[in-house]
């Protein structure tokens, strides 16, 4: 073993090193091996099939370089890949996982380091040191080792090294890509890719310029977020109160002063700023991905977010690349004002590999109306800056629909989007001249057309659609995107500019159903089996009052004397709904003024209602179907499940025969119903529905005017009647979508 010296002076001779170019892999396993306590140094790159492949080594036999494989998870060094964490072990040959190669000559060595290089959170290879004496290696010796491993992501991508997780790169053959659709929409551009900044400039010799130049950053990133939120947004979306809630939450982000201290002491340990921003987001990243919330997991694209920011202050300028108008932003994890930032520019569609639909970019993009598929895991490897994507996020199949992304599609899957797209835009001009016409079938039937709402800011559909009024304000998703529970006073300003807004109309405000997989801050991981069938929703508000007593006194304290609907989600005995309504008139006593009148109903998302029936019509004052949980309870099929999006139909003849049923039972007991689950808002299913009896559908803005015009082409006399035979024939098909589509076809009914 060579004199040591300390971590401090490698990184001072690996600059030197780098400081003459890019620096030969050889080379820096030669420097590392004589500087920290190691006879050993290898380098390992990643190769397609998840192979890890030693490149360079100091101290193991050269003729291994080349040779000596590992896959991913195998031995200490694939341990290191897999799990993103150093190990650091004082005796590696008896680690239970140790995966001795002879060829190698490692028999010899003891002690081991291995630590993952890592480009956004991917592996791209490992470094590791050996000795022949048994030691653990230093935390100031890890952090060095790290230091360098930052340092070899460019000289191991010049050579070849993959990330994790991806195959053989075919850059011109089209790839696809599917993904839930977080946001629907239809859209063809070039690609653009947000990808993590590399610094070129590791270390810096004059720790307190590091520091002076890092605060500047911070000050300049702090102006641009709030040059951001104040001139760059539409009014229309800026006006609305969750959008500045969650900016106000990133500024928060951006002025927290522990992982900006954790930067400043990177810096003080020789990194250039660049570098330190890396460093700490790196180990950041890490802690917040093992953390099983889902919420908190989100929030490291707000991180990542606000250090792409910070590093593009430290590059001085800041200014927006120009991207080509329509393009399609492709990223591996988008902050909110990212997406902002993105928006501005004018892209017209974004993927993002890790996204849920409950992220603060994917509520953004919701309002600015921009397509969104999730979950396209390694499109970012595969796509270049400026090929061509379709990013097909139509929700033309049943609730959790997978989206489609097509990377350099062939000549004529272009042009086969290209005619949807135009015909969608002539569809759309057609139905703009529904938008003041009243909703009503061909044969004369008058139907009510509603929105489905979670966000304030999406009040603007009511004039921009001529909806009806308001079929479900979910209020848990403001709460969602504001990161906890407002209290009475915020609450009670949220619900009254939505009646505000709704100016008369009907608004069916639905209590909080936060469990299953809409979970606050703060909120312990559910233990349970199955979330959605746990405790959740109603549950937790019949368990903790409070809570369900403050949000219902908000309600009537913002109707303020006028005309107030409540209704209660995943209610599964009429007793929950009494003891809800209960509630709600008690509270109802104490407020002045009293609602002009009070409406209170029940969501039927739960299959044993429906033997309630007569009970339930009796104390309900109107009730509204959930069919997304009612398919997945019906049906036993978990909603999220990929696997079962497409397996169970709403159009199914057990589905078509409860809903023609329950709207016989509603009529006759004189209670209002309606449908405010996603299938509602696809036009084929809409008028099945009101073939069915159900003249009362809610769904998103975008769903209001396809629905009007399907409607209007249909002649329902004929639909239901084709139905009636369709369901009396005793027939075993799983849905009835085929007979009832190829129907619509042949009637010219867009659906
Ligand atoms: C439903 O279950 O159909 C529904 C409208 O509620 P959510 O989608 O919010 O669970
Ligand atoms: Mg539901």
């Amino acid at each position: 073993m060579a004199a040591m010296s300390t971590p401090r002076q490698l990184l001072a001779h690996l600059r030197n090193l780098m400081a003459r170019g890019l620096a030969p892999l050889a080379e820096i396993a030669r420097l590392v091996a004589s500087e920290l306590p190691a006879e050993v140094c290898s380098i390992y790159a990643m190769k397609p099939g998840d192979v890890l492949e030693l490149v360079a080594t100091c101290g193991l036999r050269e003729e291994a370089v080349g040779r000596t494989r590992l896959r991913v998870g195998e031995g200490i060094v694939g341990l290191a890949a897999a799990t993103l964490h150093p190990m650091n072990l004082a005796d590696a040959p008896n680690h239970p996982e140790f995966a001795f190669r002879p060829e190698t000559g490692e028999e010899k060595y003891v002690s081991m380091l291995a630590v993952p290089v890592r480009r956004a959170g991917r592996t791209l290879g490992v470094l590791a040191v050996q000795d022949s004496k048994s030691h653990r290696y230093e935390t100031d010796e890890v952090e060095a080792l790290e230091t360098v491993a930052m340092l070899l992501v460019e000289p191991l991508t010049a050579a070849g090294a993959t990330e994790g997780g991806e195959e053989e790169r075919g850059a011109t053959l089209s790839r696809r890509f599917s993904g839930p659709v977080l946001v629907p929409g239809l859209t063809i551009g070039p690609a653009v890719l947000a990808t993590a900044h590399v610094p070129r400039r590791l270390f810096a010799d004059d720790p307190a310029a590091e520091q002076e130049r890092l605060m500047a950053a911070v000050e300049a990133m702090r102006r641009g977020i709030d040059e951001l939120i104040t001139n760059r947004m539409p009014a229309d979306v800026k006006s609305g109160p969750e959008t500045r809630e969650i900016l106000e939450a990133y500024r928060l982000v951006a002025a927290d002063p522990g992982w900006l201290r954790r930067v400043g002491e990177a810096i003080t340990g020789g990194l250039s700023a660049e570098a330190a921003v890396h460093r700490v987001v790196d180990e950041l990243r890490d802690h917040m991905r093992r953390i099983a919330e889902p919420y908190l997991r989100e929030r490291v694209a707000d991180l990542e977010d606000m250090a792409g920011r910070l590093l593009a202050a430290l590059g001085g300028n800041g200014q927006p690349e120009a991207v080509p108008e329509g393009a399609i932003l492709i990223a591996r994890r988008l902050g909110p004002a990212e997406l902002l930032h993105w928006h501005d520019r004018g892209i017209g569609g974004v993927v993002v590999e890790e996204a849920s639909a409950a992220s603060h970019a994917t509520i953004l993009a919701r309002a600015l109306a921009l397509p969104v598929i999730g979950g396209a895991r390694g499109l970012l490897d595969e796509a270049e800056a400026g090929d061509e994507v379709i990013l097909d996020a139509e929700e033309t199949q049943r609730s959790g629909s997978l989206g489609q992304v097509i990377l350099r599609p062939e000549a004529d899957v272009t042009a086969g989007y290209q005619r949807a797209l135009e015909a969608r835009r002539q569809r759309q001009a057609g139905w703009a001249a529904l938008r003041n016409r009243p909703a009503a079938s061909r044969d004369g039937t008058s139907v009510t057309l509603m929105l489905n709402v979670g966000l304030p800011l999406e009040l603007a559909q009511l004039a921009a659609t001529g909806a009806s009024g308001i079929g479900l304000f979910r209020t848990e998703i403001a709460m969602l995107a504001r990161g906890a529970i407002a209290d009475v006073g915020e609450q009670t300003s949220v619900y009254a500019r939505v009646l505000d807004a709704a100016a008369g109309r009907p608004v069916l405000f639905r209590t909080l159903d936060l469990g299953g997989d809409k979970l606050l801050p703060g909120s312990p991981p559910s233990a349970e089996e199955n979330p959605a069938m746990g405790w959740r929703s109603l549950r937790i508000g019949l368990d903790r009052p409070a809570l369900l007593r403050r949000q219902l006194r908000a309600l009537l304290l913002a109707a303020a004397g006028r005309e107030l609907s409540v209704m209660f989600p995943m209610v599964a005995t009429v007793a929950e709904f009494c003891t809800a309504r209960a509630l709600l008139v008690a509270e109802a006593e104490r407020v002045r003024p009293r609602p002009e009148r009070l409406h209170v109903g029940t969501m039927l998302e739960v299959p044993a209602l429906l033997w309630q029936l007569p009970a339930l019509l009796q104390m309900a004052d109107f009730v509204s179907v959930g069919t997304n949980d009612l398919l997945q309870f019906l049906f036993a099929a978990d909603r999220g499940s990929p696997l079962l999006a497409d397996r169970y139909d709403v159009l199914a003849p057990a589905m078509l025969g409860l809903l023609g049923e329950l709207a016989a039972k509603a009529r006759a007991a004189g209670v209002p119903l309606s449908v405010c689950g996603e299938a509602a808002s696809r036009p084929l299913e809409a008028i099945a529905m009101v073939a069915a009896g159900i003249t009362t559908l809610s769904m998103p803005a975008s769903s209001i005017l396809p629905v009007k015009a399907a409607l209007a082409a249909t002649d329902l006399a004929a639909l239901r009647s084709l139905m009636k035979e369709l369901q009396g024939s005793g027939g075993t098909e799983a849905s009835l979508r085929e007979p009832i589509a190829a129907w619509a076809r042949e009637h010219g009914v867009p659906a």
